[in-house]
């Protein structure tokens, strides 16, 4: 496997955010990315979208030297929260819409006073040169899009790394952001933004957890060589490695023990053979 850029006529698109799905249930990446079906999600998702709107006007807002206040960036929340892209399911969640609000207003507000002025921002939901996979048998895969959701942050030393926000109702335990299982979408943001930008990652990567269920909390938690997980050394084969091997064959594989493994959150469900 290996990975040369800008190799003509891709066999696939892929949006870089979805990336790292493969590596949870590919069974269900594929239902999702490659067969098109959909599942109806719930109020505290459409929560998450909206408060990952308004921290990312507050940053970029930063960024640009725009001014923009605490208050801004809940009226974005909200405004996203009112009007969201995608339709849900109200009655898939316990929380009705004034409670969700309530939970995006404390959240976002608290992240823009407490934790984005620690940070050293560089770039938020940063757009990446698509990046070519080369699967082998004819198949190459292309990453594209933009790191959704994550922002690259200067460090003490001056060198860069990703920050990625991940919302959800135990994105927080014991007062840290849970890391497990975000590896391969940081290790796949780390790849893209050395391919965008030809500048090394040089420091760690951060996770800024927001968890909406509960005691509306923010902590931070540390990833370190998520790249190398994804790409892989001489000893042993990256993630990418067993994912060009998927896209190879058209073998996915499912994945029971998922976190996701759910009516709720696998569209699949219902026709997937592999789950308890
Ligand atoms: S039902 Fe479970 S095993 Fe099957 S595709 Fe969905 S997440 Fe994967």
């Amino acid at each position: 496997m290996n990975a040369p850029e800008n190799l003509t006529a891709p066999s696939l698109r892929i949006r870089a955010s979805s990336w790292a799905g493969l590596f949870d249930c590919a069974y269900r990446w594929e239902g999702i990315h490659l067969l098109g079906l959909r599942n109806v999600v719930g109020l505290r998702a459409a929560l998450g979208t909206a408060i990952h709107a308004g921290t990312a006007v507050f940053d970029q807002g930063r960024l640009d030297g725009a001014g923009l206040t605490a208050d801004d960036a809940a009226g974005a929340m909200v405004d996203k929260l009112r009007d969201p892209d995608n339709e849900y399911d109200p009655a898939r969640d316990d929380l009705t819409i004034n409670e969700a609000e309530r939970v995006g207003l404390t959240l976002v507000s608290k992240y823009c006073t407490d934790v984005s002025p620690h940070y050293d921002f560089v770039a938020v939901e940063m757009e990446t040169k698509p990046l070519d996979i080369d699967c082998g048998g004819g198949v190459i895969v292309r990453l594209t899009g933009t790191m959704d959701r994550a922002r690259i942050r200067k460090g003490v030393g001056g060198g860069v790394g990703i920050a990625d926000l991940k919302s959800g109702s135990a994105a927080v335990q014991k007062g840290a952001a849970v890391t497990k299982g975000h590896g391969p979408q940081i290790g796949t943001y780390e790849l893209l933004y050395e391919h965008t930008t030809g500048q090394p990652i040089t420091d760690e990567a951060e996770i800024i957890g927001l968890k909406t269920k509960g005691t509306a909390e923010i902590g931070t938690g540390t990833i370190r060589n998520a790249k190398r997980v994804m790409v892989g050394d001489q000893d042993t084969p990256g993630l990418i490695e067993f994912a060009a091997e998927m896209f190879k064959t058209g073998r996915f594989y499912p994945n029971p023990k998922s976190l996701l493994c759910s009516d709720k959150y696998c569209p699949r469900y219902a026709t997937c053979p592999f789950h308890d």
